[in-house]
């Protein structure tokens, strides 16, 4: 017993680097007082317990390291649905409980999580009881940023308007946000919160060369990304490799340990020859600017579109399942400028890859009434 504690007095815990403040760009969200990391975290995949939860550790820490603040969750990422949120409560028990102030951690709910009626959608019943889980297997008293992840064709969208702005009255979250909304309903939603007095943080499209939608013009005529900037929302692109297929995961074939042959959400049906060509020509372009295609693609979602942290994506969030992924993928700071030139040679080449597997929520719900 006494040399239990013994021992636990003297292993040294986590210190994280001193000078991880020094060279992660942070960049303002929208309309809003709030930074994120130009390079974020998510744990969709990677972060189940189907993965070690050392590995798992590892990548937190050496993120937070290097100035990664931002984690992105969701209530139902694993597998098991809820298991990401209990690991990574873990690793903030253990490694980052003293630095919970320098951390932005987000959850959502919205799709399916379990059976039920109760389970999916967008109703206060949904969303109200799904953060409560949330912040239990994560541990914390209120997340940063609460998300509800996808339209809900059955819900009023005030419902779950109202049900975002009592969150955040209840002190569960300090900001809230949408994913995968249309540029209309995103416009309706941040009118309808900013009358409230709780305006919308954030929206989380996915986003990459490859997966242009949030720059087609909707219904109204505005693109995703005018409607954010013109209503104060900032924007956090997911998916920025288009899950893996802009690196040099797919260049040779399918690697075992890929997400392609986990056969989750990424199918090797994606993986067409046009999509294989695409990205040999792309990769190409980002050998000649002395890049990785993964950094070029990360690089080409932060690119300067319009005013400085407003029209600009603030945030390019990724995945990553080692350390050398995440380091090769923080390392596209070392180069995040584009000429003319290579952004038209992009162009030329890039073609929508059909990898948009979230349009249809998209498309269930473009106006709120
Ligand atoms: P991604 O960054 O496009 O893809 C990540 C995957 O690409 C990794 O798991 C890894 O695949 C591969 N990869 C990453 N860096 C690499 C590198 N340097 N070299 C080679 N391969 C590399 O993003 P994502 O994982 O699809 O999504 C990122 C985050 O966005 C999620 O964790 C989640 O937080 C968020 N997200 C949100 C929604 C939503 O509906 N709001 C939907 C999807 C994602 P392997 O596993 O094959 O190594």
């Amino acid at each position: 017993m006494g040399v239990m504690s013994f021992q636990r007095r003297t292993t040294p815990g986590y210190q994280p680097a001193s000078d991880r403040y020094e060279t992660m760009p942070y960049r303002k969200v929208g309309h809003s007082g709030l930074k994120l990391p130009a390079i974020s975290l998510g744990l969709w995949h990677n972060f189940g317990d189907d993965k070690p939860l050392q590995t798992q550790r590892d990548i937190v820490r050496r993120a937070f390291d290097r100035g990664v603040t931002h984690f992105d969750l969701a209530n139902n990422y694993g597998p098991p649905y809820g298991s990401a949120e209990s690991n990574f409560g873990r690793i903030l028990r253990q490694d980052l409980a003293p630095h919970r102030d320098e951390l932005v951690i987000s959850s959502k709910a919205g799709w399916d999580m379990w059976p039920g009626p109760y389970g999916f959608g967008g109703s206060r019943k949904y969303l109200t009881a799904s953060l409560d889980q949330s912040l239990e297997r994560m541990g914390l008293d209120y997340v940063d940023i609460f998300y509800h992840h996808r339209p809900d064709p059955e819900t009023p969208l005030e419902e779950t308007l109202y049900a975002l702005r009592d969150i955040v009255a209840a002190g569960k979250a300090l900001y809230v946000g949408v994913s995968s909304y249309g540029p209309e309903l995103t416009a309706e939603a941040a009118q309808f919160m900013a009358e409230e007095g709780c305006p919308l943080l954030i929206h989380q499209p996915s986003y990459s060369i490859v997966n242009r939608w949030v720059e087609d013009p909707g219904e109204d005529g505005e693109s995703l990304l005018t409607s954010a900037a013109d209503n104060g929302l900032g924007v956090i692109a997911f998916s920025p490799l288009a899950q893996g297929l802009l690196t040099n995961r797919y260049l040779d074939g399918v690697p075992e340990d890929s997400r392609v042959a986990a056969r989750k959400s990424f199918s090797d049906d994606m993986l067409t020859p046009e999509n294989l060509e695409m990205v040999a020509r792309l990769n190409d372009i980002a050998q000649e600017r002395e890049q990785s295609l993964a950094q070029m693609a990360l690089a080409w979602v932060l690119r300067e579109q319009g005013d400085y942290g407003v029209e600009t994506v603030a945030s390019a969030l990724v995945g990553a399942s080692s350390v050398a992924q995440l380091d090769e993928n923080l390392d596209t700071l070392d180069n995040l400028e584009f000429t003319a030139a290579e952004l038209t040679a992009i162009d030329d080449i890039a073609r929508d890859a059909g990898i948009n597997i979230w349009a249809d929520a998209t498309a269930s719900r473009v106006h709120g009434d």
